[in-house]
C-alpha cells in the first residue's frame, strides 16, 4: 500500500513522458547511441543524471577493455576478453604493469585494502564456509582417506601418539572432561528453553 502511494507520488512528480525518455536514453547510453536530447537538457527537465546514478549506483559495470556497459562484472564479449589477454601479454605492457605493481605506494595501498577486506564479517564468514566445505570434501576423497589411514598405521606414528598421550594424559583428560561438561550444560540449557 505504502509502496503504491510512493509510486503514484513519483508519477505525479515526474511526468510519464520523462520516465519513458529516461529509460530510452539509459538504453541509448548502454548501446553507445546518441541521446534524444542534449544531456544538459535531459538533466534539467527530467533529472536524468539523478535517475542514472540511482539506478546504476550498485549495478553498473563497464567492460574493462572497451568501456561498454555490461550487466555483470566482466568483459562484454569473448572477443574483448581475448583482446585484453593479448594486450596484457605484450612485453612492454607486462613490464609496465610490473613496474606499477612494485611501486611502494601501490603495494601499501593494496595491502591496506586487503587487510580491511579480510576483516569484513561477510568476507570472514564466506571464507570460513569455503574452507569448511573444501575440507569436508577433501577428507572424503578415497585417496586422502587411504593416505591418512596408512599414515596413522605406521608403527612410528602409533608409538609417537602413544607417547604423546602418556605425557599429556592429565591435560587431555582435563580437556575431555571440560568438553563433556560444556556439552552437558548446553544440553540442559536447551532443555530449559
Ligand atoms: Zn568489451
Amino acid at each position: 500500500m505504502e509502496k503504491d502511494m510512493e509510486q503514484i507520488n513519483n508519477l505525479k512528480e515526474k511526468p510519464l513522458i520523462c520516465i519513458r525518455e529516461v529509460n530510452e536514453n539509459i538504453n541509448r547510453v548502454k548501446l553507445d547511441m546518441p541521446l534524444t536530447r542534449p544531456l544538459r537538457e535531459l538533466n534539467q527537465s527530467c533529472g536524468f543524471r539523478k535517475e542514472w546514478e540511482k539506478r546504476f549506483d550498485m549495478t553498473h559495470f563497464k567492460c574493462p577493455f572497451c568501456n561498454k556497459f555490461v550487466e555483470k562484472k566482466g568483459f562484454c564479449s569473448e572477443e574483448c576478453k581475448a583482446k585484453n589477454k593479448e594486450y596484457n601479454q605484450r612485453p612492454e605492457v607486462k613490464a609496465k604493469n610490473k613496474e606499477y605493481r612494485q611501486r611502494p605506494e601501490v603495494k601499501a595501498k593494496k595491502k591496506e585494502y586487503y587487510q580491511e577486506y579480510y576483516q569484513r564479517p561477510e568476507v570472514k564468514a564466506k571464507k570460513k564456509e569455503y574452507y569448511q566445505e573444501y575440507y569436508q570434501e577433501y577428507y572424503q576423497r578415497p585417496e586422502v582417506k587411504a593416505k591418512n589411514k596408512e599414515y596413522r598405521q605406521r608403527p612410528e606414528v602409533k608409538a609417537k601418539k602413544k607417547e604423546y598421550y602418556q605425557e599429556n594424559k592429565e591435560k587431555i583428560l582435563k580437556k575431555l572432561r571440560h568438553k563433556t561438561k560444556t556439552l552437558r550444560q548446553e544440553g540442559s540449557g536447551q532443555q530449559g528453553n
